[in-house]
């Protein structure tokens, strides 16, 4: 029974005033505490438990079938090459391997796989991944999923610690948003909190998203677990870090005495350092260069200096400013067109209340004004400036001017504000996981990014293989010893 609506006794209101009726109390008091309305309510209850329990076993079943149905294909398509590792095995040419494992529900079983001899051709069969080929028995067997968190071994990781259990709600898989993120450089969480996202976004979509995501991620390969702390790409020093050193080490700056320049590399960067000799000489002598994006990756892998992560300026951000709230330290924010660095400032506001930002100006200033802005900058005290001017007029910018600006940190950071302020959306993660996010920028204005990169990143890439087999700029790290920091 629904309460009774007394109309007009507030004469001040246009809104009818509800007054529940006797009826309805009695009606309420009867649900919430008589045997009978009790019982009610846990049956309801069970119902809506039983719905939900059945929503996803509909859901796993739907993905067990996909499975079974995608491993039998696998196994049909691939019985030549078992025909040929049975052959192997039974003249003990190869072994079958049972590595112990934690499935579902915390359940342990064994992942198959075969063991190579350590020659050329059982190199050559594990180049290809023909070890990994009995996984599709496990797969078949319902102990692992194409998709799902990375299996591992008993005692690895303990379900005791409530992020952890999460991840053996489901069966492990090949792949996950983890492995995906890990390829594509942007794993900058922690891979718990990846799994954990993957189990309470689940679906049978998600999961043929995370397939395709999968594609392009085996082109970009594993780190490798020892990447040289200083990296060198078309003659560009790059400090090889991760976001979180990167985060620590402008942290430290910030407390030092003296200005330092960070700049930010991508392959459009490394292009146009490439034929401007004051942008490149400005990138070499800079106090940190940091590499942006997939681009960096692949070149970094090219020329067999594995780039640890995607610090970019615009991931980077938000946990900067998460790093500098109530820390009393300012920021300063320069660029972009008029209004703009305003909107970043108040999305500060809200995401980082406790972050000074002590003045905004916009980059459209002539030579005339620029002595009043510098001498803003210094009057505002700031210990970070953020430039957005983009590349390589802000870097330029930075160099001439850090010194009169008085700030600890000057960083450029091309269309950071854009992104912040909410005039251009930046790519959604699936396709930064994609290493895409270019693409969704030349969508976004293909006027002006057309030849950034489609013959941008031609040719950075051939630059990068012609230095690969010329091995004429590859340099790690000596000569920057000998230049100031
Ligand atoms: N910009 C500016 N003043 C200028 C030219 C550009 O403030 O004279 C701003 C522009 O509005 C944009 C940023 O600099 O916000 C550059 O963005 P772009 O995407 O070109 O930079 P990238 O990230 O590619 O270096």
């Amino acid at each position: 029974m629904t309460p009774s609506v007394i109309v007009g006794e507030d004469t001040m209101s246009t809104h009818p005033i509800s007054r529940p009726t006797p009826e309805y109390v009695k009606e309420e008091l009867y649900r919430r505490f008589s045997r009978r309305g009790l019982r009610r309510q846990r049956l309801r209850r069970w119902v809506r438990g039983l719905s939900w329990v059945l929503v996803v076993q509909l859901l796993s079943g739907t993905k067990r079938i996909m499975d079974m149905l995608l491993a039998m294909s696998g196994l049909i398509i691939l019985s030549p090459l078992l025909m040929v590792s049975l052959v192997l095995l039974a003249s003990h040419l190869i072994a079958l391997e049972r590595r112990p494992r934690v499935g579902r529900w915390c359940q342990t079983f064994d992942e198959y796989r075969f063991t190579l001899p350590d020659t050329t051709w059982g190199r050559l069969l594990k180049l290809v991944r023909f070890h990994r080929l009995p996984v599709l028995l496990n797969i078949l067997k319902g102990d692992m999923s194409f998709v799902g968190p990375r299996p591992v071994s008993p005692g690895a990781l303990s379900p005791r610690e409530r992020a952890v259990r999460k991840r053996y709600d489901v069966r492990p898989g090949l792949v996950c948003l983890w492995w995906i993120r890990r390829r594509a450089n942007i794993d900058y969480g922690t891979e718990i909190e990846a799994d954990g996202e993957y189990v309470e976004t689940q679906s049978v979509l998600g999961d043929l998203g995370i397939a395709l995501r999968a594609i392009p991620a085996i082109l970009y390969g594993e780190g490798v677990a020892t990447a040289p702390d200083l990296v060198t790409i078309l003659n560009i020093p790059i400090d090889n870090v991760t976001m979180a050193e990167a985060i620590e080490i402008i942290m430290n700056l910030l407390d030092s005495q003296h200005g330092h320049q960070i700049c930010f590399v991508n392959a459009d960067c490394a292009n146009i350092a490439y034929r401007d000799e004051e942008y490149l000489h400005i990138l070499r002598r800079a106090d940190y260069v940091f590499a942006d994006g997939i681009g960096l990756k692949l070149a970094g892998k090219l020329l067999g200096q594995e780039i640890k992560q995607n610090v970019n300026g615009t991931d980077l951000f938000p946990r900067l400013c998460q790093a500098l709230a109530d820390t009393g330290k300012s920021v300063f924010l320069l660029g972009a067109r008029p209004g703009i660095a305003e909107r970043v400032r108040d999305w500060i506001a809200q995401y980082a209340p406790g972050v000074r930002v002590v003045g905004t100006q916009h980059g459209y200033f002539s030579r005339e004004e620029e002595a009043a802005i510098i001498n803003r900058i210094a009057n505002s005290q700031a210990d970070l400036l953020l430039v957005a001017l983009g590349a390589p007029r802000q870097d330029k910018w930075i160099h001439r001017h850090l010194h009169e600006t008085g700030v600890k940190v000057a960083m450029g950071v091309g269309g950071l504000f854009d992104f912040y302020s909410g005039r251009i959306p930046r790519a959604p993660l699936w396709m930064r996981e994609m290493g895409l996010e270019w693409l969704y920028r030349f969508i976004q204005e293909p006027r002006r990014m057309w030849k950034r990169y489609f013959v941008g990143n031609a040719v950075f890439l051939f630059r990068v293989i012609k230095e690969r087999f010329t091995n004429s700029t590859i340099r790690t790290g000596e000569w920057r010893e000998t230049m100031p920091r």
